[in-house]
């Protein structure tokens, strides 16, 4: 049903082998060149292909898409035709580039208009997100941290095998890969017997997540089953959801995170269809105890998506820090989604719903300084000699993440963003 995804099919536009971005892949994002207004566009290899120019060549006339879709600063409003629609376009584009296809092959003379390279355009942050909710899924990673910070032998909240805990984040601070930000300042308490005080923060993190991008859900007061909830999920991003957590450890009782997440958290810039990664869904883990039936999945819901985090010194050297996978999540998006709307809450198109830090089982999938330093405990050395316990002032931390078969490699390129010294 979805002919985009068939894994034989091959563009005329070239694709550098590693590629992320095979015809298969088929992300949408928004772009932005010096005199034309920003519009939706879709990247195969190195390349850049410009929606709009094509849907002015007549090439969607057979979708139900107008020019505002196209012609338009996020992807809400062509998100708004729906799954169908969306896919349908996937299956329109991959048609138009097929390397026998020479419909728009042999109009040479037009590919300036509508075929750009990568590095000359600008990635703008992809959709206009109405709310975000971070959730807190990743077994290792919440064990990981109530060892640190609590009892390491009642390490998970009686509540944590039973819901799929998540907190509301905000929305205004997440911003598109490649935007470099200032260290947090706010209340902290170094020293447990004396009072807090005012300061940057002394430790300033990543967290490796995954994001999810909503179509639009239900009306208020239904649910959206997880049987349903592959059907109001447009697409996925790699996602950075900074955190200070010196800020964090003195703030965060009893109502949970707050200045310690909301400075900034970073996407990137090509969202990748969740029907493009249909060829890498994996067996779920196995839950123990029994999740009420309202959670109950297919027991395949999970996605084999490879994860890296490096870190970028000033002096340029990158070092690889942690490899994880998102396959490792305990509970999967159609999860978070059913648990996050069970209750009637409605979800809108373009909402974005973060993984929580993405931990494996071994010490370098640990999907946070956090962990990766065991509290500051266990430092990394990097690969120009200097120790890290945080990120800090002029790091550049990025995150990678692709599904790769014997056939088929789909990625996301990366997240990327660097710290400023405080304001
Ligand atoms: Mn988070």
């Amino acid at each position: 049903m979805i002919s985009a995804n068939q894994a034989h099919l091959k563009s005329w536009i070239p694709v550098p082998e590693h590629s992320d971005f095979p015809i298969q892949n088929i992300p949408f994002g928004i772009i932005k060149m010096e005199g034309k207004s920003p519009r939706v566009a879709t990247r195969i290899g190195d390349s850049v292909i410009d929606l709009y120019e094509l849907y002015k060549l007549g090439c969607f006339e057979s979708l139900p898409f107008e020019s505002n879709d196209f012609d338009a600063s996020s992807l809400n409003s062509l998100m708004k035709k729906g799954k169908l629609a969306v896919r349908e376009l996937r299956n329109v584009l991959s048609a138009l580039l097929l390397s026998d296809n020479s419909f728009l092959r042999d109009k040479s003379e037009l590919h300036d208009s509508f075929l750009y390279t990568h590095d000359s355009v600008e990635m703008l942050l992809p959709v206009n997100i109405g709310d975000y909710t971070d959730f807190y899924s990743s077994k290792e990673h919440a064990t990981n941290v109530g060892v640190m910070f609590r009892d390491p032998a009642n390490a998970l909240l009686p509540n944590w095998l039973w819901i799929p805990v998540g907190y509301h984040g905000r929305a205004s601070s997440v911003v598109v890969s490649g935007t470099d930000f200032h260290r947090p300042k706010g209340q902290i308490k170094p020293n447990d017997e004396e009072d807090p005080i005012f300061s940057a923060s002394r430790q300033i993190d990543f967290e490796l997540e995954m994001g999810f991008i909503t179509f639009d859900g239900k009306p208020l007061g239904d649910s959206i089953s997880v049987a349903e909830a592959d059907d109001y999920i447009f697409g996925l991003c790699l996602f950075n959801d900074w955190s200070a957590r010196d800020i964090q450890k003195w703030e965060y009782v009893p109502l949970g995170p707050f200045l310690a997440k909301n400075f900034v958290s970073t996407m990137s810039a090509w969202i990748v269809t969740l029907d493009a990664l249909q060829p890498f869904r994996v067996e779920s883990p196995i839950q123990s105890p029994k999740v009420l039936e309202y959670l109950a999945g297919s027991g395949k819901d999970s996605y084999d998506i490879q994860l890296q985090v490096a870190i970028e010194t000033e002096s340029k050297v990158e070092t690889e820090i942690c490899q994880s996978n998102f396959k490792y999540m305990y509970w999967t998006m159609a999860q978070q989604l059913a648990h996050h709307t069970v209750n009637g809450c409605n979800v809108r198109g373009g909402d974005l719903m973060g993984s929580g830090t993405i931990s494996g089982p071994s010490e370098g999938s640990y999907g946070s300084m956090l962990e990766l330093a065991w509290k500051g405990t266990k430092p990394i050395t990097l690969n120009d000699g200097t120790q890290r316990r945080f990120i800090l002032d002029g790091d550049t931390v990025v995150m990678r993440g692709y599904c790769q078969n014997a056939n088929v490699r789909i990625g996301f390129g990366e997240v990327k963003g660097k710290l400023l010294p405080a304001k």
